[in-house]
């Protein structure tokens, strides 16, 4: 093995039957490793949070590491919306149609005080958390937050592939999710 090759870190494999020559486990299992290691982002900054994003890409954070090195700005190749800034009311209604042109399975981030509850800007012209208009997988605290604090929000992302059930987004109850942010 070559010095390079060396550190490298490879996935671990999930649970399953191991034995000389074959390797055997769950479809669900193999899809959500997959998923977990190719999540593309979908940067929407708007203001100050960016800046720590933009940090959380450079090469001291990298977050590359996690397999999302892969900015996608176009929703159709994009599996996280990360929302960061201040999201003006007239802003709405973009950062809906975004969210409504990524294709499922899809999950965001309120990076943020601001995305997650219009944090200081308590204001008559400030979406009050970006959850009134989309629905939120995982909320990053702070004003701003550190690029680890957004690390931490990708891999709480990346569980949430990892586990997820393949009928998950079928399911009645994801639906109904929808359908309460009339959203087809
Ligand atoms: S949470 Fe703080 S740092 Fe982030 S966009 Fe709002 S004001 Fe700026």
């Amino acid at each position: 093995m070559s010095d390079t090759n060396k550190d490298i870190n490879f996935a671990e494999a999930p649970d399953g039957h191991a034995g000389a020559g074959f390797f055997a486990t769950s479809l669900e299992k193999i899809v959500g490793l997959a998923r977990k290691n190719s999540l593309w982002p979908l940067p929407f900054a708007t203001s100050c949070c960016g800046i720590e994003f933009m940090a959380t890409m450079g090469s001291t954070y990298d977050l590359s590491r996690f397999g999302s090195e892969r900015m996608s700005f176009s929703p159709r190749q994009a599996d996280v919306l990360m929302v960061m800034g201040t999201i003006a009311k007239k802003m709405g209604p973009v950062v809906k149609q975004v969210y409504e042109q990524m294709a499922e399975p899809r999950w965001v981030i309120a990076v943020g005080a601001c995305a997650t509850s219009g944090g200081i800007f308590d204001t008559y012209s400030v979406l009050q958390g970006i959850d009134r208009i989309i629905p939120v997988d995982v909320y990053v605290p702070g004003c701003p937050p550190r690029p680890e604090q957004i690390l931490d929000g990708v891999l709480r992302v990346q569980d949430l592939a990892e586990n997820e059930s393949l009928r998950r987004r079928n399911s009645p109850e994801y639906q109904a999710l929808l359908a309460s942010y009339n959203i087809k």
